[in-house]
């Protein structure tokens, strides 16, 4: 990964035209080590991937974030200067020169809940970033394990204060189950829930194909809407998706899975705890296009 270019934003009430938007080195400190985004986790973000000059899905990344934010009882972020910040950031990443060969650009966006010490209201910037072109890992597919989150499938419900479903800022349990995975010999990981329920990966949504039908957990057991899963059931209006719970033997049984994200798409699993698992080209081709045509 390479920082291109950050924005400061600035959100102090009030706040909203350009004139509240800063662009910095991405190499210079914008966050003071007091703030709780960094001493805490405490903040919420998202990242959307940039094709033909534009973040895609942006209003569905604008919808989850504001649902985070809500999750966290931050302030309400103001959806338009995100969404002008983010489309400028866009922008500028995708002039010519700016990437290197091999390289796809995407946005990502954070809101802390600012300084403790000095409260002065959210803390938030826009970092443009070059990443790995998924072509070769959306071809190959990926291997993946399966690890217990450890939390029942209704947490949502009887401890929202874990605050599962939100895309939070504290993301060093999905680090170390990935790390977790490596030690084991693979590059990803699927969590399920204490009881037994499929949720996501660390960084994906999970889409298992089943008997025909495109299936992915409901966002109720505690994982992220994911954007990039809603295109591709949107887009592919001639097959049946399905919203549902899924156990630990639908993951074995299934004709095919994917994980899917923004930065990379529709990635399949090829391996699962080290059982081969069929790679659907053709549906991953198909589900790629439609996900790399989109325009919002
Ligand atoms: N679930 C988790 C935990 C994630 O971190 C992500 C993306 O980073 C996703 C799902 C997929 O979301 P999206 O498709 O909107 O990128």
């Amino acid at each position: 990964m390479r920082a291109l270019l950050l924005y400061r934003l600035d959100l102090t009430a009030g706040a909203d035209g350009e004139e509240h938007i800063r662009a910095v080195d991405p190499r210079e400190p914008i966050i003071r080590a007091t703030d709780l985004g960094v001493t805490r986790g405490d903040g919420v973000f998202e990242t959307a991937v940039v094709r033909r000059g534009a973040p895609q899905a942006l209003e569905a990344h604008l919808d989850r974030f504001a649902r985070s934010a809500a999750l966290l009882e931050l302030p309400a972020p103001r959806r338009e200067l995100w969404r002008t910040t983010v489309r400028a950031a866009a922008e500028a990443v995708s002039r010519p020169g700016v990437l290197r060969a091999g390289e796809l650009a995407s946005v990502k966006f954070a809101m802390t809940r600012g300084d403790e010490i000095e409260p002065a209201g959210p803390t938030g910037w826009v970092l443009g970033f070059a990443g790995a072109d998924p072509e070769r890992v959306r071809r190959d597919g990926t291997t993946a394990v399966v690890l217990d989150r450890g939390y029942r499938h209704d947490v949502m419900q009887t401890a929202p204060w874990l605050l599962q479903g939100a895309k939070s800022l504290a993301y060093a349990v999905n680090e170390a189950a990935l790390r977790e995975a490596r030690r084991r010999g693979a590059d990803d990981v699927i969590f399920t829930s204490g009881d037994g329920f499929v949720l996501e990966g660390p960084r994906s949504t999970v889409i298992a194909l089943l008997d025909g039908t495109l299936v992915t957990p409901p966002p109720e057991l505690g994982v992220l809407p994911g954007t990039t899963q809603g295109d591709v059931f949107a887009g592919l209006a001639d097959l049946t998706t399905l919203t549902a719970t899924l156990s630990r033997d639908d993951l074995e049984r299934a004709d095919a899975l994917w994980l899917c994200s923004s930065t990379r798409g529709a990635v399949p699993v090829r391996a699962l705890d080290g059982a081969a698992v069929p790679i659907h080209h053709e549906l991953t081709a198909r589900m790629n296009a439609v996900l790399d045509a989109r325009e919002d």
